[in-house]
């Protein structure tokens, strides 16, 4: 039963590598926001403070909209 568990653990270990976001040849990663969800300023390509969330990148403007997002991811993007 624990090599179940364990095997479990690699599998998923893998799939989250993959889910890392994949920068682009300029080095940019590419953000799924268009528009920061929670002061809805427009996304720049600078921005570094970005977020994964299910295998998704998010940028956000500051460090206090990416928290807010966090905070209840899902509630920004439902309201998408
Ligand atoms: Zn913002």
């Amino acid at each position: 039963m624990k090599k179940i568990i364990v095997i479990a653990f690699a599998i998923t270990a893998i799939l989250s590598c993959q889910n890392q976001p994949k920068p682009t040849a300029d080095g940019h990663v590419h953000f799924v926001n268009k528009t920061d969800y929670v002061c809805g300023m427009d996304v720049q390509a600078d921005w570094t403070d970005t977020c994964t969330y299910k295998g998704n990148t998010y940028a956000f403007c500051g460090a206090s909209c990416k928290e807010e997002f966090l905070k209840d991811p899902e509630k920004y993007l439902a309201a998408e």
